[in-house]
């Protein structure tokens, strides 16, 4: 595929509008749907094409792409009525790349193929910053031959791009990236606390411990975030809470029992109930800074 080629993608959020871009600057012909069309125009700016639905994306289409936000969203723009199975010509590839349920691939790997349709699921890890600097790490689940096909498409947007296996076993290492995401999270945030309860200065604590043993993406990325104040997403608490749902559901489907997730999966429940939704995932300091009554003493608490 160093072809151009032509591509459908639905979904153009925080991550699905950059790693979208990406495709756009390699010269690749984009046919692109999101449910606000406006999220889009930049896209549409760079080359581009609008098509009115899911299926009119897929039409013509050699691979689609799906970077929607939640499991029902994937059925919708997938399997519904409008959705790109309907509109997907044999031989053609359904990548989706939202984070997602392991037995939803399963099933819509089943249902592409009766139609001889392929499919794949290939969720990322790296944030919005990654999906910026086409640094994601990319894991994914299906046949091996449409990695294989795909495969140039994905080193547009990632540098860290392995086949874990059968279809959903994209999804699975992610939900191993979520728990890992869940324990770093917690520490990220109670560590700060507490240099924020001794009163030294965040950053001059991130510099220190984020190049040492306890370092982390987390730490380096989002600590700073939390340091100048920047709740911003990022990586939405409301996406992370369904993540963390989805790993539990799993995890007691096989007898797995989780209790750091269990437990974060609550502190950021609480972040729900006060309505901090829409905050990236750094926000949880905000609560547990209200828990601990702790002066706001960054710019935007
Ligand atoms: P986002 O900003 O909410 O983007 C999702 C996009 O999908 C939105 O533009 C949304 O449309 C569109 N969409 C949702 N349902 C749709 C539907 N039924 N039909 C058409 N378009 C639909 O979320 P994001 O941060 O890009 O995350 C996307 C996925 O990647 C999530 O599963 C998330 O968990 C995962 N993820 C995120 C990050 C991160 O750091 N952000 C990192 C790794 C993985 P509207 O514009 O109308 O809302």
């Amino acid at each position: 595929m160093n072809d151009s080629v032509s591509i459908g993608w639905i979904g153009t959020g925080v991550m699905g509008h950059a790693m979208c871009g990406h495709l756009i600057a390699a010269g690749h012909r984009v046919h692109v749907f999101n449910r606000t069309r406006t999220k889009a125009e930049s896209l549409l700016a760079q080359g581009a094409r609008w098509c009115d639905s899911p299926q009119a994306a897929a039409a013509g289409s050699r691979v689609l792409f799906c970077m929607v936000g939640y499991p029902r969203d994937v059925e919708q723009v997938i399997l519904g009525p409008e959705g790109a199975l309907s509109g997907a010509a044999s031989g053609t590839v359904i990548v989706d790349m939202t984070t997602s349920r392991p037995d939803l691939a399963v099933t819509v790997y089943a249902r592409a193929k009766a139609k001889g349709v392929t499919a794949l699921d290939a969720p990322v890890s790296g944030g919005d910053i990654g999906a910026r600097d086409a640094s994601l790490a990319i894991m994914v689940g299906g046949d091996k031959d449409a990695f294989e096909r795909v495969l140039p498409l994905f080193k547009l947007m990632g540098k860290n791009i392995a086949h874990m296996g059968e279809p959903g076993a994209g999804q699975h290492t992610k939900m191993c990236n979520q728990v890992l995401i869940a324990g770093t999270m917690i520490g990220v945030v109670e560590s700060l606390l507490y240099a924020q309860r001794t009163g030294m200065d965040l950053d001059a604590v991130i510099d220190v411990i984020g190049q040492g043993a306890a370092g982390s993406w987390a730490i380096n990325n989002l600590g700073r975030r939390i340091a100048r104040g920047d709740f911003t997403p990022g990586f939405y608490i409301r996406h992370f809470v369904k993540d963390m749902g989805i790993a539990l559901d799993e995890a007691r489907r096989m007898q797995l029992s989780l209790p750091g997730l269990a437990l974060v999966h609550q502190f950021y429940l609480a972040a729900m109930a006060q309505g901090e939704q829409d905050l990236g995932t750094q926000g949880l300091y905000r609560i547990l800074a209200r828990m601990n009554r702790i002066a706001p003493n960054v710019s935007k608490m």
